[in-house]
């Protein structure tokens, strides 16, 4: 937004000091005149003191004003208030078009867009430079990868260079995972990513995605308690994939071994819920604060399993779905929720 000014504006404190000093002399002259008056019409009836007509004129002017500073310097300071929590909240293309009386304000609101601006275009640059390394990487990787694969079904390799092989693969497989979760990321930020609807069974889906980590599971030998009900969905199944994965992914990965997961799926009139609860440690009070936030990782026990991604993304997916996520502490492990409007 551009404002040309062709007069510098005067400051608050102009303002406020011209406001006080003829509001004084306001009230003087009110209150004399209206004494005069009372005086000379009403005479000996009317007996107050001229100080205590000042202070009342005074008073009413000053109600007067309270509600001229309210309209003009606190109503837009709320509004600078207002899009600055959206900043806050990473949103950066806000812009405050407002203009005011005072110039104070006008600066404060071309220092603001002029910031929004600036951060807006740094974000491009940084998701941009991003998503860029993340193609460069992921071309490595994938052969990487499959040469391993490759050696890996090769017949007189050494019980020691098998250990190696599966090493590599192991950790090429973790390396394409944050790649192309970063990806994800970052196409999801820019806005750039492919919302392809169609109508699928969400319960299927969410079986799916309980079969794809059978082998975790049945490795930690956790019984899964899934209870849902039958639920067509229309959305972008291959992202809403991404959501199952890493929260059935986690509460399977801190669920201790031989405990239960449970899953539940159901809809009432407006949406669709989705919830599954573990039997870990639960989330800490410090940690509940961040786990939506990108690479943050509060179990650090378990930094090898993870990036610190899956729930920024998942996060991001369900919001561009126009649904919410949330988790939170059960006496025993914790439940995350999903929320998703019926279309
Ligand atoms: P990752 O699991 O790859 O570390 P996530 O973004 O999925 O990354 O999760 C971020 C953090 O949130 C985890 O490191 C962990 O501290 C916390 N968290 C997520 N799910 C659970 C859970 N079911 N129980 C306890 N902590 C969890």
């Amino acid at each position: 937004m551009k404002r040309i000014k062709l007069k510098k504006k005067h400051g608050i404190t102009w303002h406020i000091s011209i406001i006080v000093t003829v509001e004084l002399a306001v009230s003087v002259a009110l209150a004399t005149i209206v004494s005069y008056l009372l005086e000379k019409y009403l005479g000996t009836i009317w007996n107050v003191s001229p100080v205590w007509l000042v202070i009342g004129v005074a008073v009413i002017l000053g109600g007067g004003i309270s509600i001229f500073v309210n309209r003009a310097l606190l109503a837009p300071i709320r509004d600078l208030g207002k899009a600055m929590k959206k900043v806050a909240g990473g949103d950066y293309n806000v812009q405050v078009e407002q203009t005011s009386r005072f110039g104070d304000i006008e600066d404060i609101y071309q220092s603001f867009n002029l910031m929004t601006k600036e951060l807006a275009s740094t974000e491009i640059l940084k998701t941009d430079f991003i998503s860029n390394v993340s193609h460069e990487i992921k071309t490595p990787i994938t052969a990487v990868e499959g040469y391993a694969m490759l050696l890996q079904g090769e017949d007189g390799l050494s019980e020691e260079h098998t250990e190696y092989v599966d090493k590599i693969l192991v950790n090429t497989k973790r390396l394409s995972e944050l790649v192309n979760n970063t990806l994800l990321l970052s196409k999801i930020d820019n806005q750039s990513i492919e919302t392809k609807q169609e109508t699928f069974s969400l319960d299927e889906q969410i079986r799916q995605s309980i079969l794809l980590l059978e082998l975790k599971w049945a490795e930690k030998e956790v019984d899964m308690d899934v209870e849902m009900q039958s639920i067509k969905y229309v959305g972008n199944k291959g992202l809403m994939m991404h959501v199952w994965n890493n929260l059935i992914g986690n509460a399977v990965k801190f669920t201790p071994h031989g405990s239960t997961v449970k899953i539940r799926l159901k809809e009432t009139l407006e949406e669709i819920i989705f919830t599954v609860d573990d039997e870990g440690k639960g989330i800490d009070e410090n940690a509940q604060k961040h786990i939506f936030d990108k690479f943050y990782q509060g179990d650090t026990s378990h930094k090898q399993e993870g990036n610190g991604l899956g729930l920024a993304l998942a996060k991001r997916i369900v919001i561009m779905a126009g649904g919410s996520i949330s988790g939170r502490n059960l006496p025993l492990g914790c439940r995350f929720t999903v929320t998703l409007p019926k279309v």
